[in-house]
């Protein structure tokens, strides 16, 4: 006899078009609906506010720690539910998924990972709840892409310590961390190494970068080291070659594709209720065929994208995912969330270019998460590289 299966349709409301919840224990279910609930009402409309004034907001802060994103990489929690986790806060806002991406892929995972067992005594339980922030500094004004070849950031031995002289660009919180973590060549021996670096010492001055078009909450800085003297145990004893930086930036580019997935579950949702609610030749727009048309290309795009990080969450679970993994998804789900973006401007017409109609400061956003964590091409460059055997880059 034929069996008819019911077909349970996916939250084509919430964004969770393949029904990927399913998959998490109830007790990460329920917590990712918490956090729905708590973005929604506490995070979406002040973090609008501070974009627009192209301001920090410090007061979410807490409210971020309250929905469990202060210690997100500690917490035990599967890959899958960390992955939905980043994806619910970048619907709600790609800057404070940036900060928190950061602050728990790249400053709580280095010094949980590389740091000194003092290190993270000191600051791992002041990071956790945010009482304390750290800036990443790796990129320089000369050197992005190549960095890993060509970083000129110096430190040198000095007596028992080391002084520090070079400049960073783009760092995310660079004006407001309390520490630093710099990558920076030693004179010795010629290896990029990571220092823990007080942001209140003597000689390191930030400023911040103005004007951007993205990420406009999430402050990013010119840093200049002149002279900075740090003692002997601000070197973290597990980085002392670039190879540790590939590790973390392996995870970190996997992170950024969660940040993909929710930035696109953002642009299907604005997108909705906007063509639900406007009319034109007396009917809503969603009743016009190339309207749905790009819906569902862009419902397509996220399906894709979230299907293509839950994989990556499996083999980031097994202690498997390698960096070529890792470029290929971080490319691929950027570059699906451009488009998505673009066609969900473009079907909003010129109130899809006014920020406080969420769509152009999502795609604005979109544009910084394509180029950083390695630029789209850069990351093309690793799968090309992985695919052929041949580097075309180095
Ligand atoms: C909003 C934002 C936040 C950031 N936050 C941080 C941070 O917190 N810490 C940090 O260290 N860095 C940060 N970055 C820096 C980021 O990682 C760099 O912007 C990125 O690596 C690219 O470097 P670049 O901007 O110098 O571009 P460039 O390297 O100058 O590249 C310019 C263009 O040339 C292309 N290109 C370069 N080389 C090649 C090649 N061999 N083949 C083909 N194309 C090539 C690139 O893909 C790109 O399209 C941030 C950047 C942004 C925009």
């Amino acid at each position: 006899m034929l069996q008819v299966t019911h077909c349970d349709a996916g939250d084509f409301s919430g964004g969770d078009l393949l029904g990927l919840r399913r998959r998490l224990s109830t007790a990460e279910r329920e917590q990712l609906a918490a956090i729905d609930e708590g973005v929604e009402a506490r995070i979406a409309t002040p973090a609008l506010e501070a974009w627009n004034r192209d301001a920090f907001a410090p007061d979410l802060l807490p409210d971020l720690v309250d929905l469990g994103f202060g210690d997100l990489v500690l917490s035990g929690a599967s890959h899958l539910y960390q992955g939905l986790a980043h994806a619910a806060l970048a619907r709600a806002d790609l800057s404070l998924s940036a900060l928190v991406g950061i602050h728990n892929e790249l400053i709580i995972g280095m010094i949980h990972t590389f740091g000194s067992p003092k290190q993270q005594d000191t600051w791992l339980p002041r990071l956790r709840a945010m009482e304390a922030l750290g800036a990443f500094c790796m990129t320089e004004p000369g050197h992005g892409s190549d960095v890993a070849g060509g970083m000129e950031t110096q430190v040198r031995r000095e007596g028992s310590g080391w002084v520090l002289n070079g400049a960073k660009r783009w760092i995310g919180l660079g004006t407001l961390a309390d520490i630093a973590l710099v990558w920076a060549r030693d004179a010795e021996d010629g290896r990029v190494k990571c220092f823990l670096v007080p942001t209140d010492a003597p000689g390191y001055v930030a400023t911040k970068i103005e004007h951007k078009i993205g990420l406009r909450i999430m402050q990013n800085a010119d840093i200049t080291f002149d002279e900075v003297r740090l003692p002997a145990t601000a070197l973290l004893p597990g980085a002392v070659s670039f190879n540790a930086a590939n590790d973390l930036l392996c995870v970190s580019r996997a992170w950024v594709g969660w940040q993909a997935v929710g930035a696109q579950q953002s642009v299907l949702s604005i997108l909705r209720d906007y063509v639900t609610e406007r009319q034109q030749f007396g009917r809503p727009l969603a009743g016009f065929q190339l309207i749905q048309g790009a819906l569902s290309q862009i419902a397509g795009n996220l399906a894709l994208s979230t299907s293509l990080m839950a994989d990556i969450a499996r083999l980031q679970d097994d202690g498997g995912l390698d960096m070529a993994q890792a470029a290929l998804a971080k490319a691929t789900v950027t570059r699906l969330a451009r488009e998505s973006a673009a066609m969900g401007r473009d079907a909003m017409g010129g109130n899809g270019i006014v920020a406080d109609f969420g769509m152009a400061k999502t795609m604005c956003d979109i544009e910084a998460i394509y180029t950083y964590e390695g630029t789209h091409s850069i990351n093309s460059l690793i799968v090309g590289r992985a695919l052929t055997g041949v580097s075309a880059f180095v």
